[in-house]
């Protein structure tokens, strides 16, 4: 036996006809067919207040149509939770009801599907961004919105964890992105529900305090009420007064986060006044000024500079009669449509052929103007920041595992996250999961993604890395790290460079003592000893070089420990000998040799710069060392400041002479009046004690004030 076939119930015709009043014939019919399907979709699950579901979505989308929100908006509204809840899948929702409602109800369940689940106040504002980025499609937040507003409206069914859970986070994240739309009567529903769930006492006292105040003011502001209504009309003004209740939060928020008692809070009158058009706005003003003292510094005109969020009005607050401040507030009908329903007054009777992308340049449009608009400097950077996530998403936010929430740069890929959380995680990861499942490193994180980085304690940075990355950040620790790994890899391979060459000295790198390393490198002007097996690694110095400066820079080696094979330099070799004019080598300098195609042997100190800068064949290096005892005089050039006085020069030449030695040239500094001249002198000498003594003298001579070894 089968169940007979159940028939669909129809939209309820209160409400039919209710919608009818704005949409087409056409478009009811698709709302009508969506309806059906969604009933028989969610058939057979009940609310939590036991109704059947399908009370949500048409509640959902009722609250849309008091917005004149378009049908595709509707239609969607209606299959809100069908993805969600039952086996539906998007495609078929596409075949059935075209692209752009699939969309906006895909939009709505991957809202849906991300839940903000930590305390922290600074990520709150977060979450709203990322929501609003992931939004895309503004009528998707609305859908959203009127979801969370129904919920709220029905949340005593819900035990009360969750009603705590849900009322926070209404109060959080919903509302204030309500507040930042424009939509003011959303927000304030929301944040009024919310109140009474988080703090029902609380909500309770008030609410009796502030009937208790209304009954006793009811005569007071009949009184102001009729008086205003008299003066407007008398003179030709078409108006609608309004008495205006603040909300219960609003005061509850004003009481804490200014410490007043709710007397202080309450002891205020309001009153909105509704005129035809922007001119009736200031005549009303005008006339009000004349009827109740204004008090200076509280006008404002919300007309000529908006609010960001589109507002418009003037505000103003007068000395009432009876004591007590009146905030006024003027506005024309279609300012207070606008400030009622914000951005959703902007779909009002809006066809619904338009296409989606024509619904977003509107939507555009009008955030644009409102920048335009913007010139009160405390809102409109705020503004501008969220006018980029809404609409120029350049922004990306995803999960930590732990939930927190973490903004990129869009593009960012898994690495770029990976640095984002800590440097070395970014060293170290090796793979991601995103959403639960493993994915390449390269791949580019969409909004509400939860991002899981695994590291392994051996993993390094890829150099391919730098073709995806989008963060400097990322950039710059790659590429840092790359370069560290470098210096480390070359200094690894100058070291067994130097290995080598020392063998042929028999000595082991170990046996180079500290002293030898330090004079070595502050002589050679290298910053470290890594630096200089670096510079061995990448071809800057010579192995053999290094290994020759160091055991020239150790204790003088016994005689039978003479490496074999030293060249022994007399210095009266001829030309088969020549020593470099570039460094100039004397005895006692440590030297090496370097053979050179048809100049046979060339003697240069270890340190001279011109062999540090040529890139020789070690081939062609040769030990050397000087003879004991040379038979040469050897040419160095010594350069002397002195301070210009009468005979300085003759007193310098009396001294070298003295010390033995010969001049060989001298050259001076033209004069040039100053105080001090310089001198170079070319001297004779045996060795570098010989020079030693020579400029020990010199130093003696009262006008010298400097003594400096020349070097080519
Ligand atoms: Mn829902």
């Amino acid at each position: 036996m089968t169940a007979p076939a159940r028939t669909v119930p129809a939209l309820p015709p209160a409400l039919f006809e209710e919608w009818s009043a704005y949409l087409k014939p056409e478009d009811l019919a698709q709302i009508q067919a969506a309806y059906q399907f969604s009933e028989s979709a969610h058939h057979g699950q009940f609310r939590k207040s036991g109704e059947p579901y399908i009370a949500h979505p048409l509640a959902v989308a009722n609250i849309l149509a008091k917005w004149h929100l378009d049908s595709q908006a509707l239609t969607a509204a209606l299959l809100h939770d069908v993805v969600e809840d039952t086996e539906i899948t998007k495609n078929e929702i596409a075949e059935q009801f075209g692209k752009p409602v699939a969309e906006l109800v895909d939009g709505v369940s991957k809202l849906d599907r991300i839940k903000f689940d930590t305390q922290e106040k600074a990520q709150a504002e977060n979450f709203r961004k990322m929501l609003l980025a992931m939004a895309r499609d503004v009528r998707v937040m609305l859908i959203k919105l009127a979801d969370r507003l129904h919920n709220m409206r029905t949340l005593d069914a819900v035990d009360l964890q969750r009603r705590q859970r849900i009322a926070r986070e209404t109060l959080e994240i919903y509302a204030p992105i309500a507040n930042r739309l424009g939509l003011n009567s959303l927000y304030q529903e929301m944040a009024d529900l919310s109140f009474q769930h988080l703090f029902p006492d609380r909500f309770r006292v008030l609410t009796k305090a502030v009937r208790t105040a209304r009954g006793n003011r009811r005569e007071v502001v009949t009184k102001v009420l009729e008086s205003i209504e008299r003066r407007l009309s008398e003179n030709g003004l078409e108006v609608q007064v309004q008495g205006r209740e603040k909300h219960l939060h609003s005061v509850y928020r004003k009481m804490r986060e200014k410490h007043l008692s709710f007397a202080q809070v309450h002891d205020m009158f309001g009153f909105r006044i509704i005129v035809k058009d922007t001119t009736s706005c200031y005549v009303a003003l005008g006339l009000l000024h004349g009827l109740y003292k204004p008090i200076p510094g509280k006008f404002k005109d919300y007309i000529a500079i908006p609010k960001a969020n589109g507002y418009q009005s003037l505000h103003t607050t007068l000395f009432g009669p009876f004591g007590s401040p009146i905030e006024i507030q003027i506005r024309t009908a279609e300012m207070h449509k606008i400030a009622e329903a914000g951005v959703a007054s902007h779909w009002l009777y809006k066809s619904s052929n338009t296409s989606l992308s024509e619904l977003q340049k509107k939507t555009h449009q009008w955030l644009q103007s409102l920048l335009e608009m913007q010139s009160e400097s405390g809102d409109s950077v705020e503004f501008l920041e969220h006018l980029k996530v809404d609409l120029f998403p350049d922004e990306v936010y995803v999960f930590t595992p732990k939930g927190k929430i973490m903004s990129l740069p869009r593009g960012a890929t898994a690495v770029d996250f990976a640095y984002a959380v800590h440097t070395d995680i970014g060293n170290r990861c090796v793979a991601v999961k995103i959403n639960q499942e493993l994915m390449p490193l390269r791949t580019e994180l969409r909004n509400g993604d939860r991002v899981e980085i695994i590291t392994a304690s051996h993993a390094k940075p890829n150099p391919l890395w730098l073709n995806f990355v989008a963060t400097a950040k990322a950039r710059a620790h790659i590429r840092h790290f790359l370069k560290t790994m470098h210096f480390a890899e070359s200094v690894q391979l100058g070291e067994r460079l130097l290995l080598q060459a020392l063998a042929k000295f028999k000595t082991a790198l170990g046996d180079v003592s500290d002293p030898q390393w330090n004079r070595l490198v502050r002589d050679s002007s290298a910053k470290s000893r890594d630096e200089i097996l670096s510079d061995i690694g990448l071809g800057k110095r010579l192995a053999v070089i290094v290994a020759h400066q160091l055991m020239a820079l150790g204790e003088p080696l016994p005689p039978d420990s003479r490496p074999a094979g030293a060249v022994v330099v007399r210095g009266s070799e001829g030309l088969a000998v020549q020593f470099a004019r570039c460094c100039g080598p004397i005895p006692g300098d440590p030297i090496i040799g370097i053979i050179s195609k048809g100049q046979g042997m060339v003697v240069h100190t270890h340190d001279c710069p011109v062999i540090a800068k040529s890139h020789r064949d070690p081939e062609r290096v040769l030990d050397v060392q000087w003879d004991a005892s040379p038979t040469k005089l050897f040419d160095v050039g010594i350069r002397l400041v002195v301070a210009n006085q009468r005979g300085v020069l003759a007193k310098v030449a009396a001294e070298i002479a003295a010390a033995e030695s010969n001049i060989q040239n001298v050259a001076v500094d033209p004069e040039d009046g100053g105080t001090y001249t310089g001198m170079r002198f070319t001297v004779q000498v045996m060795n570098r004690m010989h020079l030693a003594r020579i400029v020990r003298d010199l130093r003696r001579i009262p006008e010298v004030v400097r003594i400096s070894r020349v070097k080519g």
